[in-house]
């Protein structure tokens, strides 16, 4: 069989999956799939699935499943996902989460769960606070991973912005969607055995010295 590895992070908005798969992606050369980060390159290009995804993020809500899993599908059907991917942000809900084990059932299925928990508050001040380049989309936060210099990337001098759905008013909303729509995940990946919890309230050198020791104990890296 063609095994291919899947990594689901699962988490709060702001709970620090996109840093960590960043990280994951460097070690491990896979893929960081992150459905957000699709969706604004849509935006951005002013792609018809872009303008169709821009009223439910600028509300927080999900985007229809329909169109979210055909995009996944599309993106593992690249050449660099040949051995898997690092998922961040996608399943969102049972419905995905299901569409996902049949997309990668011919491949094993989904590797590892791992679930970076924060507290309400704290989500909150990480994503009010967080900056991303515009040509790398490498993430900083103004207080807890701030760059070298105020306003732009240490990577490629890009300017850092802040996401228009990265508002307190929008963040509210999207907590609320989490808890309705993704957490019921927590219970569907336990059941699988694939469940991993890892405290994503320490810093992120530590998070990741978690998710690598997890990793190899599951003789994954
Ligand atoms: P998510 O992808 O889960 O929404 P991000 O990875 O974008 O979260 O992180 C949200 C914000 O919190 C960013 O500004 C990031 O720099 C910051 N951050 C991520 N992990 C940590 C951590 N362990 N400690 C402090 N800040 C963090
Ligand atoms: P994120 O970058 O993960 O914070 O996602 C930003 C926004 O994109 C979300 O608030 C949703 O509107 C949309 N989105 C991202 N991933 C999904 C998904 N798997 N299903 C539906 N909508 C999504
Ligand atoms: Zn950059």
């Amino acid at each position: 069989m063609d095994r291919r590895t899947f990594f689901v992070l699962l988490g709060v908005p702001g709970a620090g999956k996109g840093t960590q798969a960043k990280m994951l992606e460097e070690h491990l050369g896979l893929p960081q799939v992150s459905t957000g980060d699709l969706f604004r390159y849509n935006l951005k290009n002013s792609t018809s699935l872009g303008q169709l995804a821009k009223s439910y993020m600028d509300k927080g809500e999900l985007v229809p499943d329909e169109v979210t899993i055909q995009m996944v599908e599309d993106r593992l059907g690249m050449d660099d996902a040949a051995r898997g991917a690092i998922l961040d942000g996608f399943p969102r809900n049972l419905m995905q989460a299901e569409a996902f084990d049949e997309m990668t059932a011919p491949f094993g299925g989904v590797s590892l769960v791992p679930l970076i928990t924060l507290s309400d508050e704290e989500a909150m001040r990480r994503i009010t606070g967080r900056r991303v380049c515009r040509s790398c989309g490498a993430v900083y936060h103004i207080e807890f991973n701030p760059p070298s210099r105020e306003g732009i990337c240490d990577r490629d001098a890009g300017e850092l912005y802040q996401r228009d759905d990265d508002s307190e008013e929008t963040v509210r909303n999207r907590l609320y969607v989490y808890y309705k729509q993704t957490s019921p995940l927590i219970g569907y990946y336990y059941a699988k055995k694939l469940l991993a919890e890892l405290d994503g309230g320490l810093s992120i050198e530590q998070v990741q010295g978690r998710l690598m020791e997890l990793l190899a104990e599951k003789e994954i890296a």
